[in-house]
């Protein structure tokens, strides 16, 4: 069965371009027929509150995007994720990393060839002596656990973008505060709940290759990818508070009730005008992804 997901992180209310890929996660789920999960992304739990996820929620709900089944969280789901870890640790795929950021940023300006996503990492805790790894461990440096890695590059067709080839790093597997990364978390989940097709932003295009090489290791079912253009203030910038009315409740007090926020995220994605009474089970059998525009759209708040 076709099942799409959206999945947010709970660390503020969702803006326009979330609400936006999420109505197209939605049509995209419901114009196949499919079913449509929400899954918290709440593994970061100092970033991560309950507030923002039932905020988030709310939203979801107030236009229409009606999901099936309860709503997952990832911070209830460590020992699923570990578990992944022991899998490919007995691949012998997993290694400890001692690196600061900042080491890894100075190492990962050296220049390389391959298109690597970012923040890649440049392998540096790869070939670390048990000696050295005593010593970190002595002076109580914190330990990451990364995926060892050997240059593969991976390709998909991603239903908006088109055909996108990136290299793949040895990505972080479980973060050195203990919590288990989001690339392996994303990919354990998605297989775990039948996921089919990913629908998220396209800041997230760049880290794809892992989590599909990820997947391949760990024996599961490649989705389907769309990757959402990003959304832009009116001065070029990437959509911030700064822009005015981004939320829904900014939204409302700014006298812009649900169907006019509908018919505005409608029209940016190609089906409907931008003052037409519109509703989210309306726009259902118009959706297309060929209608999804493949560049950034910008958002001009009401005033
Ligand atoms: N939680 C991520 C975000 O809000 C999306 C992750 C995903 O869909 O894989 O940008």
């Amino acid at each position: 069965m076709m099942r799409g997901r959206f999945a947010p992180s709970p660390t503020g209310p969702l803006h326009v371009g979330n609400l936006r890929t999420a109505l197209a996660a939605w049509l995209s789920a419901r114009s196949q027929h499919g079913g449509f999960l929400v899954r918290m992304d709440d593994l970061d739990p100092v970033t991560s509150s309950p507030v923002h996820a039932a905020g988030q929620l709310a939203d979801l709900d107030a236009l229409g995007l009606i999901h099936d089944g309860a709503v997952v969280s990832q911070s209830a789901r460590f020992d699923l994720y570990r578990e992944a870890i022991t899998r490919l640790d007995a691949q012998g795929l997993v290694y400890s990393c001692f690196c600061t950021r900042r080491e890894i940023r100075e190492a990962a300006a050296a220049p390389h060839g391959a298109p690597l996503p970012d923040g890649a990492y440049p392998g540096t805790c790869r070939s670390i002596t048990a000696a050295q790894r005593r010593d970190h461990e002595r002076a109580g440096r914190p330990m990451a656990l990364r995926l060892l890695t050997h240059g593969e590059v991976v390709a998909f067709d991603d239903v908006v973008y088109g055909r996108f080839e990136g290299a793949v790093d040895d990505v972080v597997l479980q973060r050195n505060d203990g919590v288990p990364a989001y690339n392996l978390a994303t990919v354990v989940d998605d297989h775990l709940q039948g996921v089919t097709e990913v629908v998220r932003g396209d800041d997230l295009l760049s880290s794809t290759p892992r989590q599909i090489h990820l997947q391949r290791l760990l024996g599961f079912d490649q989705p389907v990818h769309a990757h959402v253009p990003l959304v832009l203030g009116a001065d070029g910038e990437r959509l911030a508070k700064r822009h005015g009315a981004v939320t829904l409740a900014d939204m409302a007090a700014a006298r812009v009730d649900v169907t006019g926020v509908l018919a505005m995220l409608g029209h940016s994605i190609g089906l409907c005008d931008v003052d037409e009474p519109v509703t989210a089970d309306g726009l259902v059998e118009r959706f297309r992804w060929a209608d999804v525009p493949r560049d950034p759209w910008t958002f001009r708040p009401a005033s």
